[in-house]
């Protein structure tokens, strides 16, 4: 069973409209801070060697905030770190995110030396006006440039973040983008319907009435119109949000969502994993400043730990394959058509596997609950 590392990188030059992950605004940045976090990264790498002993890693992912505000030194140092820590297969997928303002070529060759054979870039929409909207600091061409740069230190395995459903975005607009996408030969797209957060600026602009986010109806039509364009050329949808051609499906996304272990450092990072035979889940600290002073004083930060019992786990595990193209195998017929009849508007059922429509995977999370207590309590 594959098991997957996950590294935080919570910094970026300035915090996008609608961005609810956990990152810090660092401007051109501070050596001083990054090279702190590394060292609490490597401490807390260190400290919770033992519970992950004897693991052999199948992924290692360093995602963000953004990877590539480190400085090609500061990567080494950090991976080298892990390596001497972790024990990994031989084919790791090692997936760093990038974002094509601050990808640099000495980046690139850094991370190749360092086995990178994946990266993922946020390259978010097609038109320079979207982009400013979304308050990011690249442009059409800075996407093109890093995915040239990108291919020419031999790394083929390309993935494009995507953003759909902004406020008076056209069907045109998104068709543009995704052929626009395609154009640039990536194995896998990633495609997120913008969604209103707390804590953003994107949910002051909806409380205050300045922006109208688009309708269900409108939403559906940009579904269907991704999936119209990227099946057209060879992209095949495994998630709900996620593309790829057949064989590039990302290997450590698929250990979230098929509920295998995964271990994640870094402030805000989460893990999954069994500790005495028990399922237990822990996210870290949400603060740079208290996760590096807590592995200073030698304190593991977490902010939140629980183990998991059987009616947590079974949700999770309808949460998690609904989300999938296979859908959820409930292994009988007559349970799945009587799923199918209840949930016609959300679910199609095929055999004994339940896979959600279009509009099932705008309230999926939702229908899982309903689904997982229908399973508990058919009548
Ligand atoms: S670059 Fe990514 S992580 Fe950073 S603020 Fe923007 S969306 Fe958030």
């Amino acid at each position: 069973m594959a098991k997957g590392l996950y590294v935080h990188i919570p910094f970026c030059t300035s915090k996008c409209m609608y961005c609810a992950f956990y990152s810090i605004p660092v401007g051109d940045g501070d050596p001083a801070l990054f090279e702190r976090y590394i060292d609490a990264v490597l401490k807390e790498a260190e400290m919770i060697g033992g519970i992950v002993s004897g693991t052999k890693f199948s992924t290692i992912y360093v995602g963000g905030g953004t990877p590539t505000k480190l400085s090609p030194s500061m990567f080494r140092r950090l991976i080298l770190g892990l390596k001497e820590t972790f024990e990994f297969e031989d084919d790791i997928e090692f997936t760093v995110e990038a974002n094509p303002e601050s990808l640099t070529a000495e980046f690139l060759k850094t991370a190749v030396d360092l086995g990178v054979n994946r990266i993922s870039l946020g390259a978010q929409y097609g038109s320079d006006e979207a982009l400013r909207y979304l308050g990011r600091l690249h442009t059409v061409k800075d996407v093109e440039k890093s995915v040239k740069m990108i291919r020419n230190h031999g790394i083929d395995n390309i993935n494009l973040d995507l953003i759909f459903g902004l406020p008076d975005e056209s069907p045109e607009t998104w068709r543009h983008t995704l052929n626009w996408a395609v154009s640039l030969a990536p194995t896998h797209i990633s495609t997120y319907s913008l969604t209103v957060e707390e804590n953003t600026k994107l949910k002051l602009l909806v409380d205050y009435g300045s922006i109208k986010m688009p309708s269900v109806d409108r939403v559906i039509e940009l579904f269907e119109i991704r999936e119209e364009v990227l099946s057209a050329h060879g992209f095949r949808r495994y998630e709900i949000s996620n593309f790829a051609i057949p064989g590039f499906e990302s290997r450590h996304n698929l250990i979230y969502w098929k509920w295998q272990k995964y271990l994640g450092l870094g402030a805000s990072a989460s893990s999954f994993w069994i500790i005495d035979y028990e399922l237990w889940r822990w996210t870290n600290l949400h603060s740079v400043k208290g996760y590096i002073e807590r592995l200073e004083d030698g304190v593991l930060p977490k902010e939140f730990e629980e183990s998991i019992d059987d009616n947590m786990a079974n949700l999770e595990r309808v949460f998690l394959s609904l989300r999938l193209s296979e859908g959820l195998d409930v292994k009988d017929r007559f349970i799945a058509q009587q799923i199918g009849d209840e949930f016609s508007e959300f679910v199609v059922v095929e055999d004994t596997r339940i896979k959600l429509t279009f509009k099932g995977m705008l309230v999926a999370d939702h229908l899982a609950i309903d689904i997982a207590s229908y399973l508990e309590n058919p009548d």
